[in-house]
């Protein structure tokens, strides 16, 4: 079986393509303010990983809201990043990309801790798996770190110092700004996971 990850080269998903080696990950370009950080850090990951990367184009800037869209957070955010139907649109862009490629299974790197953001959620990744079951595809998808904090998925993928620090978590910037909530959560999970050497 073909298997994918959604690869934002962000903590997360980088942590799920050491952990599970999927044959490829899938990068999109959504129109995100941060999206050449993620795809360079994505590249260099797929390439100390040997996996194959996949870039998809699909800007829908003009749609967007909060900290990754450069915009003002709407008034129904619950947190400055949101943007709104943003992990549904990825999720369907990735299915089609995984429908071309022959994949089955399609792993998205969500952690106990994104709960509070509805489409992270285990309610909301059944719901999307029942969608994509009434369709052609036979497409799954999975999230092995829902249950975990992202400290425990460092752990539990075992993912070294010399992988995660090719990663890129800003919302705002193709460089960190080391302000933003993407750039405060990395900080402080590198902190907890690596202390000292970090
Ligand atoms: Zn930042």
């Amino acid at each position: 079986m073909n298997r994918a990850v959604l690869l934002s080269g962000g903590m997360d998903s980088t942590c799920i393509a050491h952990w599970k080696r999927p044959k490829f990950a899938i990068t999109i370009n959504y129109g995100q303010r941060a999206a050449a950080g993620e795809i360079r850090a994505s590249k260099a990951i797929c390439e100390a990983l040997g996996i194959e990367h996949i870039i998809v184009q699909a800007d829908i800037s003009s749609l967007g809201s909060g900290d990754m869209a450069g915009l003002p957070p709407s008034n129904s955010a619950p947190a400055t990043e949101w943007w709104p139907y943003r992990n549904q649109f990825l999720i369907t862009v990735a299915a089609m990309k995984c429908h071309a490629l022959g994949i089955q299974e399609l792993m998205f790197g969500t952690l106990k801790s994104d709960s509070f953001h509805t489409d992270g959620t285990g309610p909301f990744f059944q719901s999307v798996n029942h969608l994509l079951g009434l369709q052609e595809g036979e497409l799954q998808i999975t999230t092995p770190a829902i249950d975990l904090t992202a400290k425990e998925l460092i752990e539990v993928s075992r993912t070294p110092l010399e992988i995660l620090a090719w990663s890129h978590s800003c919302h705002v910037h193709e460089i960190s700004c080391g302000f933003c909530r993407g750039c405060e959560k990395h900080f402080n999970t590198m902190g907890k996971a690596f202390g000292h050497q970090y």
